[in-house]
């Protein structure tokens, strides 16, 4: 967790672009966006992937995708639409350990896998 570089982002000793932040959730821009608009939204609890969820993180899971709805009107996508995507474990892709979704939009985002 000391080593988490998100949770550093969270405590401001590394910068980050934020759009979001409330008690429980951040939003900041990703560093190396693979859309023009590309959002990471993340709890600020340190909880590592989807497959380390507890029950009692049922409602903050809930919470994140209202905030990335709100990221999205913000931003003026939400009417064009958006992608979500959270990378889990190594098959997933996941390079940083602790849970974030991807918020990406401003583009066709081309071939669907699902
Ligand atoms: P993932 O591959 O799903 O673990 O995604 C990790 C994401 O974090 C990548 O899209 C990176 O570009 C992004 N990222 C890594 N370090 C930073 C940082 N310091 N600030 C913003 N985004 C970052
Ligand atoms: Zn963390």
């Amino acid at each position: 967790m000391e080593d988490c570089i998100f949770c550093k982002i969270i405590k401001g000793e590394i910068p980050s672009t934020k759009v979001y932040e409330d008690e429980e959730i951040l939003g900041f821009k990703d560093i190396n966006p693979a859309a023009p608009i590309h959002i990471l939204v993340i709890p600020k609890k340190h909880i590592k992937s989807l497959v380390e969820l507890e029950k009692e993180d049922e409602i903050l899971i809930g919470k994140i995708y209202t905030v990335i709805n709100k990221i999205a009107k913000d931003q003026g996508v939400k009417e064009k639409g958006y992608r979500v995507i959270v990378n889990c474990g190594k098959d997933g892709g996941q390079e940083v350990g602790h849970l974030h979704f991807h918020l990406l939009a401003g583009k066709p985002l081309g071939e669907k896998i699902v």
